[in-house]
This record gives C-alpha cells, sequence and structure tokens, in this order.
C-alpha cells in the first residue's frame, strides 16, 4: 500500500470507532445527545462491543474527571487524532469549565467534522459564541474551541496548529488519545511526546490503546488492522503495559502507569456496572475479557501535583 492509501485507512478506523460509540449511546450505554450528529449510521454493534466502548469512555472519563479536580478552571485540553468526539460538548454540559479545548486530526477527518458542526445548531450552540466562529474547510475556531488538522507525525505542523490554537504552554495540560499512537512509527511518537516534555510546565497524558499484542488473541486483533490496510508503525509499544509506560519514560516525563481494561472495568462505579450489564444479555464472557485484557489505559505526567491521579489507583 502506498502512503496515501494507509494514511486514508488510518482515518478510516475513525468511522469505526464513531459508528461503535453510536451503537452504545443508542441502547443507553451512556448518555451523549451529539455522537448522533456527528454519526447518520446507526447500525447496531455485538454486546461485547458495546460494553468495551463503555468501559473505554467511562475509563478515559474517570482520569479526566480527576485532571480537572486536580487543575481547575485554568486548564487546557488537547486532544489527538480527536476523529468524531463529542468530549468537549459532553464537558461543557456537566459545567466543566476549560480554558482552551484544542482538537488534531488529519484535515480530511476534521473536514467532515467542520461541515457536520457548521451545520448544525446545537454545535454551534454548544461553543457558546452566538454562532460566531471562524472557520476554513479544515479549521474551527470558537470560543474556546479549536479544531485543527495536522499530521501527527509532523511536529513543526502541530506546533503552529497548537499556537494559532491559541494553547498556553504554562497553563496545566491534558493530552488525549484513543487508538492513535498505534498507527504512528514509534520515533514519531517519541518525537511529539519529548516535545511536549519541553515545551509544557506541568500536564498529564492519557493514552486508551491495545496492549498484550503478542499473544494469540493480540495477534488475531492486528492482523484484522491489517487486514484493512492499516499500518500498525507504533505497534511496538504495545506489547505489555511496560512497553506502554516506557514511551513516556524514556522521553522524560515525570512518571507513568498503565492499567488493562480488566482493572478499569473493575473500578468503575457498581451501579453503574450493574446497570449497564442489564442493558444486553452477554453470551460471550470469555471473549469481552480477552477484550479487556489487551486494551489499557496508561496516565503520563509531568509536574508533581498529578502523580497522585495515577499513584491513587483510580
Ligand atoms: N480518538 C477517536 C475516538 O476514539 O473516537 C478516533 C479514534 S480513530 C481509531 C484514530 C484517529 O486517529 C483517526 O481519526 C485518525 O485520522 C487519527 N490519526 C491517526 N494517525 C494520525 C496522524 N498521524 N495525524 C493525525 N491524526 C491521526
Amino acid at each position: 500500500l502506498d502512503e496515501m492509501s494507509s494514511d486514508e485507512a488510518v482515518q478510516s478506523t475513525n468511522d469505526d470507532a464513531s459508528e461503535c460509540k453510536r451503537s452504545a449511546v443508542r441502547l443507553g450505554y451512556w448518555q451523549d445527545d451529539y455522537i448522533q450528529i456527528l454519526v447518520r449510521n446507526s447500525e447496531k454493534k455485538p454486546p461485547e462491543i458495546n460494553r468495551g466502548y463503555f468501559a473505554r469512555t467511562e475509563g478515559v472519563n474517570l482520569f479526566i474527571k480527576k485532571f480537572l479536580k486536580v487543575s481547575g478552571d485554568k486548564c487546557q485540553i488537547i486532544s489527538f487524532g480527536a476523529g468524531f468526539d463529542t468530549l468537549y460538548w459532553r464537558l461543557r454540559e456537566a459545567q466543566f469549565k476549560i480554558e482552551n479545548f484544542t482538537e488534531i486530526d488529519f484535515p480530511s477527518v476534521t473536514a467532515r467534522k467542520c461541515y457536520t458542526i457548521k451545520r448544525s445548531k446545537v454545535l454551534l450552540d454548544g461553543l457558546g459564541t452566538d454562532g460566531e466562529v471562524r472557520l476554513s474547510s479544515t479549521e474551527l475556531h470558537g470560543g474556546n474551541y479549536h479544531l485543527v488538522g495536522a499530521d501527527l507525525r509532523n511536529l513543526n505542523e502541530v506546533a503552529t496548529k497548537l499556537r494559532e490554537s491559541e494553547v498556553n504552554f504554562n497553563l496545566p495540560t491534558l493530552f488525549l488519545s484513543e487508538c492513535v499512537l498505534v498507527y504512528i512509527e514509534s520515533s514519531s511518537v517519541s518525537n511529539l511526546l519529548s516535545w511536549i516534555m519541553s515545551r509544557f510546565t506541568s500536564c498529564m497524558f492519557i493514552n486508551y490503546e491495545q496492549v498484550n499484542m503478542c499473544d494469540r488473541f493480540g495477534e488475531i486483533m492486528l492482523e484484522n488492522l491489517r487486514a484493512r490496510g492499516c499500518p500498525l508503525s507504533g505497534v511496538d509499544a504495545c506489547r505489555s503495559l511496560d512497553t506502554q509506560t516506557n514511551r513516556f519514560i524514556s522521553t522524560n516525563w515525570d512518571g507513568a502507569k498503565a492499567w488493562t481494561m480488566v482493572d478499569i472495568y473493575n473500578a468503575i462505579d457498581p451501579c453503574e456496572r450493574h446497570r449497564i450489564e442489564k442493558i444486553e444479555l452477554l453470551d460471550e464472557q470469555e471473549l469481552l475479557t480477552q477484550l479487556f485484557q489487551h486494551y489499557c489505559i496508561c496516565v503520563a505526567w509531568k509536574g508533581h501535583v498529578f502523580s497522585s491521579i495515577a499513584l491513587s489507583d483510580y
């Protein structure tokens, strides 16, 4: 596959992720009034997929809320490979105040998101700018929300776009990536993580992605992704929890910790777990457990205030 078509295959993984989120939301796994605006396709996914996405969303939310609690109103969120994620609108609806919220993805993905936001009263109103936005075909800036197109492998481009989004390098900043780094060469990820260390005063990173990819089940997962034409250039870091944390430690982050989704799922509020376990019958408990063993959340930090988040064990 040439570079163009493999990039396109990677971009199409966003359609998958957002369709799965929409499927789970429609069944009531969690509330998100915005995903249906961004994703038209409402095909129902199998129960283990819905539960897997529930754990992913809840797990990531758990750490986002901890970050917001520690950092207060004067903070920023930068979402790498954000796709059609609706976090900005969900946090706003929940009354969280964030100084700057910037999303980066390939321009072809941000173009589609821009197009939808421009045409949706609900999404536009959510920016709280009375419809006032600066936009091009691939980028949108409105109030504290910034959506920009860049290739994360190109540091100059990323730096320029963050500047254009008025990111403040001295505010506590949360970086997010959900199933993104696995598609990027390890050397490019290292450069990005080192650059963050050199520019930001205090920050935290939440990375959700594959782990334990060396066993049979992991190999099958990777085969499926490869069959779709996705280059898995960053898969080396998905070998184990240690390789996940090492990528931060080796680029001089103060610390990092990772858990498989088995542990994260067990840390979710028992009432919530109980509620969602009644939504659909799950025939394949074993399959879900295997999926949970093969995804993880890794949290890394710079600045001692954030070390407490990871060390307090959820
Ligand atoms: N984070 C979103 C979510 O969880 O719903 C989307 C996940 S999707 C599996 C991966 C996303 O990462 C895609 O939107 C893709 O375009 C983006 N991505 C992958 N490599 C990238 C790169 N080098 N530069 C910018 N975006 C990239």
